[in-house]
């Protein structure tokens, strides 16, 4: 490769808005067949918000958010800011609630499954957890049938619903939801004019990532939900075991292993600094069609210098 001919692809790189960390990395981009994009943040917004509460019998909604809430004050998490957020939106009307969270003790966080935390409210003390159903259902409490039909009702029409419990008892589901960005869906039908393969890849549920998918057309067989943080790589890892050659676009901190893994890891320059030092791109306005560009540009860059 002439270093010539390659600067000339990083300066159109620039212009497009794509930031290119060294220039050898373009060889490695002809061979790619297979684009691995997550879900949250990449192919939908990642700007979750409040979208339902829902209490189990005889609880009330505005408990269940506000103890929820308490824990998730703590985390960053997506789903986490969606539930302090609309807490706040939701509670800080009511009269004389000038702190509308009550105070929490004892926070943990469990990547990828939901928190715990002590709350105390009107002077009592609940051991409140908030996530996934497996992870609620681990900690030794049942979710009632009721709560999981609402939760599948909601993650059938690509919301992300939590479980909200307290001293040993299912209390609520919250609905959290983010918009698919306006441009991934054509994004992927250019990936797919450019030959190439694209999955969906996620830590959320597969029906909300099923949903998803089918906005943006990936078809379900093509859609990897479910999985933990740590695990993204392992899928990556996967793929190129069956010979495939992975591009992984990414946002989260979660994604920064599977981002280094893969051949080409292409960081939304609105993600995480995490994601985009382990990328070899970034597409700087998180429009996930620079990523079909990206790869249209380094072969056609490779062409020139051949
Ligand atoms: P993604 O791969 O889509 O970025 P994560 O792996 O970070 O998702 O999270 C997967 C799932 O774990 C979430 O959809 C949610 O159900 C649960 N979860 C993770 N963190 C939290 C939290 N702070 N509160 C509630 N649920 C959580
Ligand atoms: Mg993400």
């Amino acid at each position: 490769a002439t270093p010539k001919a390659l600067m000339v692809g990083t300066g159109r790189g620039a212009q497009l808005g794509i930031l290119i960390k060294g220039p050898e990395l373009l060889e490695s981009t002809r061979r790619v067949d297979t684009v691995v994009l997550d879900k949250t943040g990449t192919v939908t917004t990642g700007q979750m918000r409040l979208r339902d509460v829902v209490p189990a019998e005889g609880e009330s909604a505005d408990d269940v958010l506000l103890l929820a809430a308490a824990v998730e004050d703590a985390s960053e998490h997506p789903v986490a800011r969606a539930v302090a957020t609309g807490a706040r939106e939701r509670l800080v009307a009511t009269p004389g609630a000038e702190h509308p969270l009550p105070a929490m003790a004892d926070f943990a966080n469990s990547e990828g499954l939901g928190v715990r935390g002590v709350v105390t409210a009107e002077g009592v003390p609940h051991d409140v957890v908030v996530g996934r159903a497996s992870f609620v259902e681990g900690s030794g409490t049942a979710v009632p049938d009721e709560l999981a039909t609402a939760m599948r009702r909601a993650e059938e029409s690509g919301g992300t619903a939590v479980v909200v419990a307290w001293d040993g008892a299912a209390r609520g589901v919250l609905v959290v939801a983010d918009a698919v960005k306006p441009t991934s869906a054509e994004a992927i039908t250019r990936l797919r004019g450019l030959g190439l393969h694209p999955v969906l890849l996620t830590g959320d549920n597969a029906a909300t990532a099923r949903a998803v998918g089918a906005e943006v057309g990936v078809a379900p067989d093509d859609v990897i939900a479910e999985v933990l943080p740590a695990d993204k790589v392992d899928v990556v890892k996967r793929l190129q075991a069956e010979g495939r050659v992975v591009a992984m676009v990414g946002d989260g901190v979660n994604d920064a292993a599977a981002l280094a893994q893969a051949d080409l890891g292409l960081a939304m320059g609105t993600g995480t600094d995490v994601a985009i030092e382990a990328s070899d791109l970034t597409l700087v306005r998180g429009d996930l069609r620079v990523a079909a560009d990206a790869i249209r540009l380094s072969r056609r860059t490779l062409a020139t210098i051949k």
